[in-house]
């Protein structure tokens, strides 16, 4: 995941929650892109911070380092090693026609090379660790059929070595935004960070859009169409859901009331991942101490595959003049 920032309800919904479940099955990898923010052209004053703030986020959601190896991307140089290296085998065809480089390159007067090149280095993230299954969106299926595109390229050459990772497609869908419309995303300002405190959490769903239909509070509502409604399936219990739904069509409750339900629920459901990330804080040594400890763990099987890679690959020159 990027550094952008903390997380949002939209990143929980989406990726976290199952990442969290994920650790129960799996041996997990879970990274923080800082190599891939660079890309975004972000303030590199405000880089690390953000970094800081999405690692409080993984493990406030749950996300154990016992279990798992969590670590940032820049700390283990092998991601953008192994990127150059399979660089020579991705076709720029393939990469000029991935639909998130087609959207990403129409900002861009002058496109950089990093656009393009993105999905290689998640190529080079994935088969660092010979993943086999890889937890995505919708919108990244693309990019991981990429990834075993490489994959099959490098072994028809080299020699069998990578997997060819599965997609583990999550089933949620977009979360929308507050505004209704858009995708819940950082980069829009829709969001609700997943450990904001309840003063907020309300500050921000009090903006929430609603059905457009519903003008004056005696006008019934239609809670099958208003994203407020559908943030309530995710959050408030199953009769508060009912109730809810009941009142807005019967107009005996006006949105903003209904909204106040949402935004306590929001606050309840992250109630104790927000303790965990206030302790979190006061203790960046603790965050610290997680990601060098995931950047060493990670680095060992980062290490193990880029000799196999360099081997095959002839750059290990000693070969010859031992
Ligand atoms: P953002 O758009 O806020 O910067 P990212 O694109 O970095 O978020 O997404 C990180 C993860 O969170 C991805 O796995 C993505 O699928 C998931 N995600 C982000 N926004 C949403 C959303 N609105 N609904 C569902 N999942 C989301």
């Amino acid at each position: 995941m990027q550094p952008s920032g903390e997380a949002h309800i939209g990143n929980y919904l989406g990726a976290l929650r199952r990442w969290v479940e994920m650790q129960r099955t799996y041996e997990c990898v879970f990274c923080i892109v800082d190599d891939h923010a660079v890309t975004a052209g972000g303030d590199p004053k405000e880089l690390p911070a953000h970094v800081v703030d999405l690692a409080v986020s993984f493990l406030a959601v749950g996300l154990d380092p016992e279990r798992s190896i969590i670590f940032v991307q820049s700390d283990v140089a092998e991601h953008t090693e192994l990127a150059w290296l399979f660089n020579s085998v991705t076709p720029v065809g393939e990469l000029e026609r991935m639909t998130q480089f087609k959207d990403k390159a129409r900002r861009f007067e002058s496109v950089p090379a990093g656009i393009l090149n993105y999905p290689v280095l998640q190529a080079a993230d994935i088969l660092l660790y010979r993943a086999d299954a890889v937890p995505v969106g919708e919108d990244q299926r693309q990019h991981l059929e990429l990834t075993r595109e490489i994959a099959r390229k490098w072994n028809a050459t080299y020699g069998a070595y990578f997997p060819e990772p599965e997609a583990l497609v999550g089933n949620e869908g977009r979360i929308l935004g507050l505004d209704g419309e858009a995708k819940m995303s950082k980069s829009l300002g829709n969001t609700v960070p997943i450990t904001a405190p309840p003063d907020d959490v309300w500050a921000r769903v009090r903006t929430a859009v609603t059905d457009p239909q519903r003008v004056r509070r005696d006008d019934p509502g239609r809670p099958e169409v208003c994203n407020v409604h559908t943030l309530h399936k995710y959050f408030s219990a199953p009769a508060v859901v009912d109730d809810v739904a009941h009142r807005c069509r019967g107009a005996l409750r006006g949105c903003v009331e209904c909204k106040r339900i949402l935004a306590d629920s929001i606050s309840a459901t992250f109630a104790p991942m927000r303790e965990r990330a206030s302790e979190l804080r006061a203790h960046p040594e603790r965050v610290r101490g997680v990601l060098e400890d995931g950047a060493a763990r990670a680095r060992e099987v980062a290490r193990e595959t880029m000799k196999v890679v360099r081997e095959r690959m002839g750059l290990d020159w000693r070969a010859a003049a031992r």
